[in-house]
């Protein structure tokens, strides 16, 4: 071991990251993942770059860094991880929807970020796919859209390419911890010892610091996914309805005896750069269980053909789920563990770790330099 070798256990997009932000640092990472890297929720998801859906306040500072951090990555990784500035519309179905929007719009602007009211008449001119008894929408071009899966490859290539090491089909079964210091990990392929260690195991990230006393609160939340045929561009741009953001942070709009409240549902939508639609998705409390319902499903497509009638002859051909890692007061749990000196942790970004993945890899790799371990 040099004293500059930092685990990273997870190779989600989160620890993909944190180990390409500490290469970038002069580190050396060590990348372990129990499965292949990228194969759970980081690549179950939807690759929407939202700036619109953040609360105003620390996740959506958070995420217009990330978003400059992605224009810098979509510059500089060889792999192209797909990163389109398309721009995003939040659908309003209603007055009430655009009472509670509008006072969300004043905030966000607050923190600079650039978002315009649009009569449906103006949003149908931009999406004609839209339904015409829509309210409106709010737009903003700052909304983007990435593929996941390839920005966890690229991420790790370039680790590769710079001396780090992943490692895959590892799994972490405890921390090494000598005198009350994390100083490694003792795996299914044997014990790994380096300076730091960064948790970035998404919703098991509690389960390797439970027997230690540190447990926080990280809750599988399961998202279903509708997928389609590909065809030409037509969904220009990012859209996700009011309903959605009500279901994220205004539980009370809710009406837990509608089905569509029950399992969450509120659209998302992106077109890919390969031309099918990802369409989604659910909110749900059901354990460790990435099954895909009947129910959910129908939900799913039933709201987005009262939202965009202009999608009735496209063909769905699956659905997936994933499961988002959920914390208590919703944000991110990001740095050193007071219990566990040596442990940082990376972990907790429910709905929005695409978003937030490099600036998640950024703040850590500064918060473990500054901390003088490595030096
Ligand atoms: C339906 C859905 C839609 C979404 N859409 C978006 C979106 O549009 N935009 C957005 O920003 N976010 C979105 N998200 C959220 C986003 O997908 C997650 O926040 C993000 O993928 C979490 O990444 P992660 O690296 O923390 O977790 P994961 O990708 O789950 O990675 C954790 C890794 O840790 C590994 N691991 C676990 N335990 C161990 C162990 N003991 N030893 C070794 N390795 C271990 C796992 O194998 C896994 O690879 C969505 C999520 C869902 C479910």
């Amino acid at each position: 071991m040099t004293k500059k070798e930092v685990i990273v256990i997870g190779g989600g997009i989160i620890g993909s990251s944190v180990a390409y932000f500490l290469k970038e640092k002069g580190y050396w990472p060590i990348l372990v993942d129990k499965d292949n890297f990228g194969k759970e929720t980081s690549s179950a998801c939807e690759g929407t770059v939202i700036m619109q859906s953040k609360q105003p306040g620390p996740k959506l500072e958070l995420a217009l860094k990330s978003r400059t951090l992605y224009q810098e990555l979509s510059r500089k990784l060889v792999y192209d991880i797909e990163y389109r500035e398309k721009g995003g519309l939040v659908l309003l179905e209603n007055e009430q929807q655009a009472a509670i929007m509008k006072k969300t719009m004043l905030e966000q602007e607050t923190f600079g970020l650039q978002v315009k009211l649009l009569t449906i008449h103006e949003a149908r001119k931009l999406e004609p796919v839209l339904s015409k008894n829509l309210w409106g929408a709010i737009y903003s071009d700052a909304d983007a859209q990435v593929n996941p899966i390839a920005v966890t490859r690229a991420l790790l290539q370039d680790v590769v390419k710079d001396g780090g090491t992943i490692l895959p089909h590892t799994k972490v079964e405890d921390l090494l911890v000598e005198q009350g210091n994390v100083c490694g990990i003792k795996t299914n392929r044997g014990e790994m010892r380096a300076a730091a260690v960064v948790n970035a195991a998404g919703i098991w990230s509690s389960s390797l610091t439970a027997r230690y006393g540190y447990e926080p609160k990280i809750i599988p939340r399961r998202g279903q996914i509708l997928v389609t045929e590909a065809f030409p561009p037509t969904v220009r741009h990012i859209m996700i309805c009011a309903c959605y953001l009500a279901a994220k942070h205004h539980p009370e709009l809710l009406d837990p005896t509608k089905l569509q409240h029950k399992l969450g549902v509120g659209t998302v939508i992106e077109q890919t750069v390969h031309g099918q639609l990802l369409i989604g998705s659910t909110r749900e409390f059901v354990g460790i269980n990435k099954e895909t319902t009947l129910a959910g499903i129908q939900e799913i497509a039933r709201h987005v053909m009262k939202l965009m009638p202009g999608l009735k002859n496209i063909n769905v051909i699956r659905s997936f789920s994933g499961l988002r890692p959920k914390t208590e007061n919703g944000l991110p749990i990001l740095g050193p563990v007071k219990e566990l000196p040596g442990l940082f942790m990376a972990t907790g970004h429910e709905g929005d770790g695409i978003a937030l993945a490099p600036i998640t890899g950024k703040i850590l790799a500064d918060q473990i330099a500054e901390t003088g371990i490595l030096s």
